[in-house]
C-alpha cells in the first residue's frame, strides 16, 4: 500500500527516488570540484535555446529524464561565475557547503515571513552577527532581501518615513510642502537613482555628486549642494555613501559622510553591496573606518560573502524606524502570546515581503563552517590578486592602467589606436574563447577591460591567463 495520498506530488517509489536524487548530488559536486576544466562560458548553440520554446507541458515526464536535459542544456550555459576565471561585473562563486545548505534549506520549504519558528531564529543570530560586525547597537534590526538593489530602495524608504512622519504612509509623498532630496556619488551604482524613482520621489531628486581622483564623492561638493538645496527651499533628507564601488572598487570617505550627515541631520545609508562584508578582511576593514557610524547599510552574502544567491542584506540602525516604515496590523497576520503566531516582530514586519525563502541558512553554514577569519583571508587574497594584476599591467608596454586599485577592481586596456572599440572587441573575445571572463566599463569617458576579483577559487595562474590572453588579443587585433 502507498503510504501517502493517491494524488500527492510524491515519488511512487522512493528508493529508485534516491538513488536518482544522490546522482543529481554527485553531478552538481562533479561540476564544482572539476569547474577548471570547463570553460568560463560558452555561448548557447541554437539549438538548445529553441528547444525552451515548447508548448505548456500537460502530462508529465520522468525525473531521470528531466535531470539530463539539465545537465546537456543548462548547465553548461551558465553565466560561469563558479568558475576561478570569472571576473566580469562582481559576482560571488559560493561554496559547495552554501549549496548542500540550500538543499536542507529546500527541503524544509520553510516560509520566512514570521511565527514561532526556528529558521526565524537562524535569521535572528545574522542580525546579531551582523550587529557585531558593524558595532551597531542591540537595537539595530536586520532582514535578509533578494539583493543590494531592494535593500538600497528599503533604506530610501525607511528614511522617507523616518524623516516624514509615519502619516506619510497614508497621504503618499504628492503634497509634501518641501521637495525631499538625496545625495550620492557620481559613480553610486545605477540602483541609487532607481530606488528614488521607486519610492515615487523621483530620481531628479538624486543629485549625483562628483568624484576626486579617488573616485570618492567629492565631501566640499557634498556640502555646497546641500546647501543650495536647503537656499532653494528644498529638503535634504538622505545621503548615499558607497563602500565599494562597481567600477574601481572605490570607498567614499565614510567618516567625513557620517560628519556632514550628524551635522546636517541627513540619514546615512551606505551601500556596501560587495565592499561591507570586507569588514571580515584585516586589510579592508580599516578602509571602511565610520561604515559604523551610518543608519543603515545594504550589504550581498552573495558578493564578497561567497554565500549562494541571492543573499542581499538590509541592516538598521534603529529598528523601530524600520519597523515604522513597513510593518502594518492585518488580521491574518495576528500576534500571539504562545503557539506558533507568537515571537513578534516577524521579518516580514521589516519589508515589503511576507512569504520569503530560508536564506538565512546558507549565510549560517558559510559563516558557521569558515569562520569570519578565513572568509576575511579570501576577501583579503582578491585583493593582492588585483594588485599583482595591477604589477603586471604596469611591466608591459602594450597595456595600461586605467584607475588605481583600491580594492579587487582592476582596470586596464590595451594600447591602440580605437582603444575603445579594440578593448570591446578583446572582451568578446576572451568571453568566447572561454579563459577568463572579465567586463567592460568606463573609466574617466574610456572604455576600460574591468577585472573584478571576487571568486574565492581564483587564483595567480587565473591572472596569469587573462593577461596572457589579453595580450594576444590585443596583438591580433591592433594591426
Ligand atoms: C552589486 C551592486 C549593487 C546591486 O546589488 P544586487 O545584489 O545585484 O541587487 C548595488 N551597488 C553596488 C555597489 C554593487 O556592487
Amino acid at each position: 500500500m502507498k503510504n501517502h495520498s493517491e494524488d500527492s506530488l510524491d515519488p511512487d517509489d522512493w528508493t529508485a527516488f534516491r538513488a536518482q536524487s544522490h546522482r543529481m548530488l554527485d553531478d552538481m559536486l562533479d561540476y564544482v570540484e572539476h569547474i577548471r576544466q570547463r570553460p568560463v562560458w560558452q555561448p548557447i548553440p541554437d539549438v538548445i535555446r529553441q528547444r525552451f520554446d515548447e508548448a505548456l507541458p500537460q502530462t508529465g515526464t520522468d525525473l531521470t529524464t528531466l535531470h539530463q536535459r539539465f545537465m546537456h542544456e543548462i548547465l553548461p550555459y551558465a553565466v560561469g561565475n563558479v568558475h576561478p576565471g570569472f571576473m566580469g561585473w562582481v559576482h560571488g562563486g559560493g561554496t559547495p557547503i552554501g549549496m548542500v545548505a540550500d538543499m536542507l534549506a529546500a527541503g524544509l520549504n520553510a516560509n520566512l515571513g514570521g511565527r514561532n519558528q526556528m529558521p526565524v531564529e537562524v535569521e535572528r543570530q545574522i542580525v546579531r552577527w551582523m550587529r557585531e560586525l558593524f558595532q551597531f547597537p542591540d537595537s539595530a534590526s536586520g532582514v535578509f532581501v533578494t539583493g543590494t538593489s531592494m535593500a538600497n530602495l528599503m533604506s530610501v524608504l525607511v528614511a522617507k518615513t523616518a524623516t516624514l512622519g509615519t502619516g506619510v504612509r497614508q497621504s503618499g509623498v504628492q503634497n509634501l510642502d518641501s521637495k525631499l532630496v538625496a545625495y550620492t556619488s557620481a559613480e553610486a551604482h545605477g540602483c541609487i537613482a532607481q530606488a528614488m524613482d521607486l519610492s515615487g520621489l523621483g530620481s531628479a531628486a538624486l543629485r549625483r555628486i562628483p568624484t576626486d581622483d579617488q573616485h570618492q564623492m567629492h565631501t566640499e561638493a557634498l556640502q555646497a549642494a546641500i546647501a543650495a538645496d536647503r537656499e532653494a527651499g528644498l529638503h535634504p533628507f538622505f545621503i548615499a555613501g558607497t563602500a565599494g564601488t562597481v567600477d574601481v572598487g572605490a570607498i567614499d570617505d565614510l567618516n567625513a559622510l557620517a560628519d556632514i550627515a550628524r551635522d546636517q541631520s541627513l540619514w546615512l545609508h551606505i551601500d556596501g553591496a560587495y565592499g561591507a562584508l570586507g569588514m571580515m578582511s584585516d586589510e579592508v576593514a580599516p578602509k571602511l573606518a565610520g561604515i559604523e557610524r551610518a543608519d543603515s547599510i545594504a550589504f550581498d552574502f552573495h558578493k564578497w560573502g561567497q554565500v549562494q544567491y541571492d543573499a542581499g542584506f538590509l541592516l538598521v540602525r534603529d529598528g523601530s524606524l524600520h519597523m515604522q516604515a513597513f510593518a502594518a496590523p492585518v488580521a491574518y497576520l495576528r500576534r500571539e502570546a504562545r503557539g506558533l503566531a507568537a515571537g513578534s516582530p516577524w521579518p516580514c514586519d521589516f519589508g515589503p515581503d511576507l512569504s520569503r525563502g530560508f536564506r538565512a541558512l546558507k549565510t549560517w553554514f558559510t559563516i558557521q563552517a569558515f569562520g569570519t577569519e578565513k572568509l576575511g583571508e579570501t576577501i583579503s587574497h582578491t585583493c593582492h590578486l588585483a594588485r599583482y594584476l595591477a604589477q603586471q599591467i604596469a611591466l608591459h608596454p602594450a597595456l595600461e592602467l586605467l584607475a588605481p586599485v583600491n580594492l579587487n577592481i582592476v582596470c586596464f586596456r590595451y594600447r591602440c589606436d580605437d582603444a575603445d572599440h579594440v578593448n570591446r572587441e578583446i572582451v568578446a573575445d576572451l568571453h568566447e574563447s572561454g579563459i577568463a571572463v572579465p567586463s567592460t566599463t568606463t573609466v574617466k569617458g574610456q572604455l576600460a577591460i574591468r577585472a573584478a576579483i571576487v571568486n574565492h577559487r581564483t587564483g595567480k595562474q587565473d591572472i596569469d591567463a587573462l593577461l596572457c590572453a589579453v595580450l594576444a588579443m590585443g596583438k591580433a587585433r591592433c594591426t
